[in-house]
């Protein structure tokens, strides 16, 4: 039997979850279901509740409202070490005076069960660790700890891993391994990851579903590209990646919305827009500064028909290697950020030039601005 088939789960469903601290509200009633077998990451900035939720999952906190759901079953009220579910913390939390094996040994022998060398041998090969075996925790590095750290929630056959801030102590690059090493055990085991992270890339990078966090509720959720391709508030616009928000005005709502915006008419797409598409309405409207291409103003007669333009100056250019990365001031006073790749050292604009943004109308999004929170 595989490890997959021994640890098949269920989803981890969360009805109207809610945390408070006195008067302090940590998660607002949260609804969300985690599909089994995937890798769902709780994305946010440090503070909005993230940590709470996981920890109500592992029932290492109690739910002040709500239910937990594992497998249908509702598991609200059953003690952590009863509940099919292990954490992974950042302090990777080893034994020191434990060599590998007998850290990955551990949940094992505590249930009395003493052949464990296979298990420990299967886990410790799935972390490719097994050169590794007789070593203690001191004698490697962050990220081999951190593997031993996984290695020994695994051996448990949880239906569900939860991980928090897993990768939050190693270095860019060694963490940017890890992100690619977790993606392949947790493709492997077939179990449920639950990943906590302020990381947009981190998530981004590992997660199927991403969740991203804001002021102790879910302000979105989605797969990675969804989330940026088609954000439905500022703070998402914002906290994955780069956006240009650009008010404008709806002036016309026929398929498509058109809308008045940077000093000129830009097109919606009606699906695009999470605003209200009344005529009059004011909204944000968005493009990812990558999405839009400069042109000089000489050259816009070359413009394809049917694209988004706005005019501007250029007031600034960075060239960064893999981009060019300029900021276009327009007549209206709209900074915009434009980041073109593959720009050769001679044709790259440069402060002064005036020039005419476009791009594909398909690629705007459309924001109500009123109804951010925090
Ligand atoms: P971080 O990335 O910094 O860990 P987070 O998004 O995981 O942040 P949580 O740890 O879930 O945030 O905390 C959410 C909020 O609840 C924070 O404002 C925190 O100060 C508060 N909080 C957490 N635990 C307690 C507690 N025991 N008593 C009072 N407030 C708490």
């Amino acid at each position: 039997m595989t490890q997959q088939q021994q640890t098949a789960g269920g989803d981890v469903r969360l009805v109207g979850i809610s945390k408070t601290y006195g008067s302090f509200t940590a998660v607002q009633p949260l609804d969300l279901t985690v599909p089994q077998g995937s890798f769902f990451a709780l994305l946010g900035a440090s503070g909005c509740g993230k940590t709470t939720t996981l920890r109500m999952i592992a029932g290492l906190e109690e739910a002040t409202t709500g239910t937990v759901h594992l497998g249908g079953k509702d598991i609200t009220d059953l003690p952590p070490y009863k509940r099919p579910v292990n954490t992974v913390f950042q302090s990777y939390a080893l034994f020191p005076h434990l060599d590998i094996t007998e850290n990955v040994a551990f949940g094992l022998r505590r249930r009395g069960i003493k052949s464990v060398k296979k298990q420990v041998d299967d886990m410790l090969e799935l972390v490719q660790l097994g050169d590794f075996a007789r070593r203690k925790p001191h004698q490697l590095s962050g990220g081999q700890q951190q593997r031993v750290a996984v290695a020994r929630a695994l051996i448990n056959h949880p239906q569900v891993l939860l991980l928090d801030e897993p990768l939050g102590a190693l270095d860019l690059k060694l963490r940017r391994q890890m992100q690619l090493e977790l993606k392949r055990i947790q493709t492997e085991v077939g179990i449920t990851f639950v990943h906590v992270t302020h990381d947009q890339e981190e998530a981004m990078t590992m997660a199927d579903t991403v969740a991203v966090m804001n002021g102790g509720r879910v302000e979105q959720l989605g797969a990675p590209a969804d989330l940026y391709e088609n954000p439905r508030t500022t703070f998402v616009a914002n906290f994955l990646g780069t956006s240009n928000l650009i008010a404008g005005e709806i002036v016309s709502t026929g398929e498509d919305l058109v809308v008045a915006a940077g000093g000129g008419k830009l097109t919606l797409p009606r699906e695009r827009c999470s605003a209200p598409t009344t005529s009059g309405g004011r909204l944000l409207l968005g493009i990812r500064p990558e999405k839009i291409s400069l042109a000089h103003a000489d050259d816009a007669d070359d413009i394809a028909a049917g694209r988004n333009r706005v005019t501007g100056r250029i007031t600034d250019s960075s060239f960064i290697g893999v981009s060019t990365q300029y900021v276009v001031e327009s007549p209206a006073g709209t900074a915009l950020q434009v980041y073109e790749q593959n720009i050769e050292r001679d044709t790259r604009l440069t402060p002064g030039a005036e020039v005419v943004l476009h791009w594909n109308p398909a690629h705007t999004f459309g924001l109500d601005a009123a109804q951010d929170i925090a």
